[in-house]
């Protein structure tokens, strides 16, 4: 890349973290920008370093085991399995709770509005990029009808599934998105409006709890989405490490 592209890029990269402050309700220039700027430069990094496990493989062997899966209810009602996405060697990955219709036509997790909420917190307010720097997969791989929660039964059965996508990925930090994904991960009922902006520990992995994008679209206040953006740089500081 010459010199003056890496300006151009780093002057339009700054211009949509200045958009994003202003959106996500902030007057001032936080400390952090320098933080948010090196983010991705890091994150390429550990992408280029060769790891001593093949995450690819490993992965697509997790997506061979799952095959065309009806251990549960619901396989009956689903168009696609929502397996994961994004880079098997990323030391980010992010979890959801189930995909939605988008997600269930298209095959990949958050495609929809509320992925497009969380691809602007990933790529703006946190200055990744998103293939690249992040895997993103949710508890269960198949619709709920209706959008609903995924049940207990539900979960149980496609939990072994995330647990050896995450083995296989081995992220420095994972994010849990809403209160089922949190609930899950933690074992436990995880009041999320309590408890977001905190560090926990799954499976030897730092864990931080957030609100989920549609969480943040329905409830759209500035509060919100500036609790969003510091958990995130929350987990800026710890991929930095
Ligand atoms: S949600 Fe998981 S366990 Fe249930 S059918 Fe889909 S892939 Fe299988």
């Amino acid at each position: 890349m010459n010199p003056s592209s890496t300006r151009s890029d780093k002057l339009r990269e700054l211009k949509n973290y200045l958009l994003f402050l202003k959106d996500y309700g902030y007057t001032e220039i936080p400390q952090q920008v320098e933080l948010q700027l090196g983010a991705s430069k890091k994150a390429d990094k550990k992408t280029s370093s060769s790891s001593t496990q093949n995450n690819p493989a490993l992965l697509q062997a997790v997506q061979e085991e799952l095959g065309d899966c009806t251990r549960c209810k619901l396989s009956e009602g689903r168009n696609k399995i929502v397996f994961g996405s994004g880079n098997p060697n990323a030391d980010l990955v992010f979890v959801g709770e189930g995909p939605g219709k988008d997600e269930d036509e298209q095959g990949f997790p958050f495609v929809g509005r509320a992925g497009k909420k969380l691809t602007e917190i990933i790529e703006k307010g946190m200055g990744l990029n998103r293939e690249q720097d992040t895997y993103i997969c949710n508890i269960v791989k198949c619709r709920p009808p209706g959008n609903r929660d995924p049940e207990a039964d539900e979960i149980s059965a496609c939990k072994p599934f995330l647990l050896k996508q995450l083995e296989a990925i081995k992220p420095k930090v994972i994010v849990a998105l809403g209160k089922p994904a949190s609930s899950t991960l933690l074992g436990r009922n995880v009041p999320i409006t309590k408890e977001r902006g905190t560090w926990h520990e799954f499976e030897g992995i730092k864990l931080m709890l957030t609100f989920h994008p549609s969480y943040l679209i329905r409830f759209y206040t500035v509060e919100n989405r500036k609790a969003v953006h510091e958990d995130m740089k929350k987990v800026l500081e710890v991929l930095r490490k």
